[in-house]
């Protein structure tokens, strides 16, 4: 398919180059994103992916994750359906790898054959795997104190790994610093908008399972919006196939410590100074490159942001193990809490479809009393 690169802020567009993070425009450096330009109206294809080629999509063993519903919590909660897509059945353990798969693809398509990326876990673990695959280098630049178990995980896939002193903006401004001296392009899975277009996968593989009679709501866990949009995306392409398609309300769960897409919706000022310690660290994000574009998804879908405690998700990571089988890792158990808040105010009523994609799996940052 052709397309060009829209960014975000400005509006302006540019020809796809793997070489351009940000948009180039003076004091702009919005984020991407891809938008088709030889879309057949006649005959619209259901799923548009940036490939020269679908068959040049590396293949991991990625999507087609299952949906089951979740019966016990079901009942106990009063709702009709709460079914768990199990995200966590990706090759190396999270969603992560839907947009890694395409994010290194189109890179490949290029020529491309060493990058730098920062991560503090599951992105960089999922993008040195699919690296690893197709023989390209990668440097994955981490924070210090980024969770040993993923760490471990990003460097037997082979990738160097630097591990960078203080916050994980740290991280990131290092990655920069690296791919510019360098000349080896800064593929940042929350900037590339190649990831994007990877997770929306995801929300055709729901609109597909669901068919006639789609979920009323999706509850994301929020960290860079990745999952959320790629979903909306998927509903978007879809809509204009069969407009009569209902688009599910994208719910939004963030923490308290860490809510910047959240108090975008409810017209907040938040700084990331304002940010406290979670244990959710795959949504501690302090400022989201494409804080904006979730915050439209969630308006748009007429979903809510909702805040909860590191308490309630600890709970929660808990109770859906002994309940209903599902180990989550933290991250993916904030969603459960937004649930129960959720329901409390009746905003999902006992006649609702939910569904609830499980990000990650719960060994990749188990819980500290876990071996104790
Ligand atoms: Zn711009």
């Amino acid at each position: 398919m052709k397309y060009k690169f829209v960014c975000l802020n400005c509006k302006k567009s540019i020809k796809p180059n793997p070489h351009i993070s940000t948009c180039p425009q003076p004091r702009c450096k919005g984020a991407f994103e891809i938008v088709y330009t030889n879309i057949n109206t006649e005959s619209p294809q259901e799923i548009l992916i940036p490939l020269l080629n679908i068959s040049n999509l590396t293949n991991l063993g990625q999507g087609n994750t299952p949906v089951i519903r979740l019966n016990t919590l079901s009942n106990d909660l009063g709702i009709k359906n709460i079914y768990a897509k199990l995200e966590y059945m990706n090759p190396t353990g999270s969603f992560k790898d839907r947009g890694s798969a395409m994010m290194i693809s189109a890179l490949n398509e290029f020529g491309i054959n060493e990058i730098v990326e920062d991560s503090s876990g599951n992105a960089g673990a999922s993008i040195s795997a699919y690296s690893a695959y197709l023989k390209m280098k990668s440097h994955i630049f981490v924070p210090e104190d980024a969770p040993k178990n993923k760490v471990s995980q990003i460097q037997l896939y082979g990738s160097i790994v630097h591990k960078i002193p203080g916050s994980r903006d740290n991280s990131a401004i290092a990655a920069i610093k690296y791919s510019k001296e360098n000349s080896i392009p800064y593929s940042s899975h929350n900037l590339s908008p190649y990831f994007i277009e990877g997770t929306k996968f995801f929300g055709h593989e729901v609109i597909n399972h669901f068919n006639d009679k789609q979920p009323d709501h999706i509850l994301f866990p929020v960290g860079n919006g990745s999952l959320l949009i790629g979903s909306y995306k998927a509903y978007e392409e879809r809509k204009k196939i069969n407009p009569d398609i209902k688009i599910p309300k994208h719910h939004a769960i963030q923490t308290e410590s860490i809510p910047p897409i959240i108090e975008i919706i409810s017209n907040n000022n938040w700084a990331p100074k304002q940010a406290k310690q979670t244990l959710a660290n795959g949504i501690a994000i302090l400022n989201p490159p494409r804080k904006y574009q979730s915050a439209d998804v969630i308006k748009k879908t007429n979903g809510q942001g909702i805040k909860v405690s590191d308490q309630s998700i600890l709970d929660w990571q808990k109770e859906l193990a002994k309940k209903d089988g599902i180990f989550a890792e933290i991250t993916s158990a904030a969603i459960f809490s937004g649930l129960e808040k959720l329901i409390k105010q009746e905003s999902i009523l006992p006649g609702d479809d939910v569904l609830l994609p499980i990000t990650g799996f719960g060994l990749k940052d188990p819980p500290r009393d876990l071996f104790n």
